[in-house]
């Protein structure tokens, strides 16, 4: 007979996990906190506007490949490339930087501050290129314990060391002398929710992701095309997602699990169950585990609080691009004190996605969406936002200086979501946006396991399991996850 799988959250690694699950043949069905799917990955529709409300594009596309040849599926959501990847402005000066692809043409625009930057750069990618390849294995593996991650570790090419006693900021400082180069080239690490000055170097394959091996992609129509088109797929398998139903206590048999159950009192039981809740915060919260109690989950190292601004403007702005870096003068001192100063959010760094410049039907004829993206501290160092308006004044007015429009009067819709509205939205520990850092002692080995260390039958996805957080981090993990449970399954029987 079929085995049952219940999944407890659909975001991407829910989501994703449960259609692997389903067509190989096991009966599967979600429980869902929130009134939708997607997660972080969701999307926001309000006053005839659409907005992308987390992610705004990815990287590493034949992840989401992988993952529809595994479904024997035509992949359900159409994704386009971005050239340039993104644009970049600082305070300084009115010069907009474009990171194309094609490298002497990036080149071009550092060639005054830095006549050697393209043979620097090129060196600095071939060293990325041997890191990506040398260390996907590690990435893209299931461990049983310490000891077998360790001896996949010691397996990569000793020449790599170095890497792992440099930070993001001074291993591309190492290649690339142009100053706003080396802003630019290591703004990646806050992709990953950590600044460059803690972000190891090991990280650096990313920039190899993003302008060689792939690069990144936005989705036709909209980032929530993703989940809408996972769903769709779901339900040609009969899996039915129960909405508004948060799990907060379980009911143990044995060494299994036997229920989860939600906060009605409902019992959801099933052979098998995989939290796609975040993996350290579950085990905290509703296994109330004495390694993730509040005190240690604070001990833990997570990612940055996210201030996100979504706009509704009644014109046009033709002359910004799709996504948009917009960076002060004073980059280490900023990245000092991005995640433990409250003051820092007075003059913010920050990202602006203009959702409708290349998907018109987010937006009423003639206006744009535009989403904002800004690091801040989580709410273990800045607890109260009722300053929040003030903040988001300060980043409009600052975002129409730059772009020399004034949008304070076009804007028709206004939506803002804090550090606070990300934690109960998800249950994001202190509304931390990516969930557990990526520092050496937090990833592989280290990490919460996919596995749960009490219950033979519970299993974990999502972006603070392994391998870690991002899309294509979480569809890889649904991969693993997918492999322990058949493996679980063949010694079940
Ligand atoms: C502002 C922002 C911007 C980002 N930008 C990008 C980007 O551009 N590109 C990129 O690749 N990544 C980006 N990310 C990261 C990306 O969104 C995440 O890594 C990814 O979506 C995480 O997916 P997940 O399945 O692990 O978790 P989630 O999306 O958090 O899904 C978990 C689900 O579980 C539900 N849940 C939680 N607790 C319970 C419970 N007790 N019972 C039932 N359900 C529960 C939640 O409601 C949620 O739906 C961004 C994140 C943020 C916050």
């Amino acid at each position: 007979m079929a085995k049952s799988v219940l999944i407890a959250g659909a975001g991407l690694g829910g989501l994703a996990t449960a259609l692997r699950l389903a067509k190989r043949g096991y009966k599967v069905e979600i429980v869902e906190k929130n009134g939708n799917a997607g997660g972080r990955l969701n999307q926001l529709k309000k006053d005839g506007f659409t907005f992308d409300t987390g992610p705004s594009f990815f990287s590493m596309s034949y992840e989401f490949t992988e993952f529809a040849n595994d479904c024997r599926i035509k992949l359900p959501f159409e994704y386009y490339e971005l050239d340039p990847l993104y644009s970049v402005n600082f305070s300084k000066s009115p010069v907009t930087y474009h990171l194309y692809k094609e490298i002497s043409k990036l080149a071009a625009q550092f060639r005054e501050q830095d006549p050697d930057f393209e043979t620097g750069f090129r060196s600095y990618l071939d060293k990325s290129k041997r890191l990506f390849h040398d260390t996907n294995v590690v990435i893209k593996s299931n461990y049983d314990n310490l000891f077998e991650y360790l001896l996949t570790l010691a397996k990569v090419n000793p020449l790599h060391l170095p890497v792992l006693f440099r930070n993001f900021y001074d291993h591309v400082a190492h290649y690339v002398k142009s100053d706003d180069a080396r802003q630019i080239l290591s703004l990646v690490a806050f992709f990953l929710g950590k600044t460059p000055f803690d972000t190891p170097a090991v990280y650096t394959l990313l920039s190899y992701t993003e302008f060689m091996h792939d690069g990144y992609f936005n989705v036709k129509g909209g980032m929530y095309r993703v989940v809408e088109g996972i769903v769709d797929e779901l339900e040609k398998e009969n899996v039915k997602i129960h909405y508004n139903t948060e799990i907060v206590d379980y009911v143990q048999e044995g060494d299994k699990l036997k229920y989860l159950v939600d906060k009605n009192g409902r019992k959801w039981g099933a052979d098998i169950i995989v939290v796609n809740s975040d993996a350290a915060v579950f085990r905290g919260r509703v296994f109330r585990r004495r390694e993730y109690t509040e005190e240690k989950l604070d001990k833990m190292d997570w990612t940055m609080g996210s201030l996100t601004i979504y706009l509704g403007i009644k014109c046009k702005l033709p002359e910004v691009s799709h996504h948009n870096y917009y960076l002060g003068d004073n980059y280490r001192e900023y990245a000092g004190k991005v995640f433990i100063s409250p003051e820092i959010v007075d003059k913010p760094y920050y990202y602006v996605n203009v959702l409708s410049r290349s998907n018109p039907g987010c937006a009423p004829e003639g206006c744009e969406s535009l989403f904002f993206v800004c690091p801040v501290p989580d709410l273990s160092k800045k607890p109260r936002w009722d300053d929040r308006d003030k903040i988001v004044d300060s980043i409009i007015d600052d975002y129409s200086a730059r772009i020399k429009k004034d949008i304070r009067p076009e804007i028709v819709s206004r939506t803002v979501y804090t550090p606070f509205d990300w934690q109960e939205q998800f249950n994001l520990h202190r509304g931390s946006g990516l969930g557990l850092s990526h520092k050496m002692m937090q990833i592989g080995g280290f990490r919460p396991k996919n596995f749960d260390e009490v219950f033979k039958n519970v299993f974990y996805v999502g972006a603070s399991t392994i391998p870690g957080g991002g899309l294509p981090m979480v569809v890889i993990g649904s991969r693993l996850v997918t492999e322990r449970i058949e493996k679980y399954n063949v010694k079940a029987e």
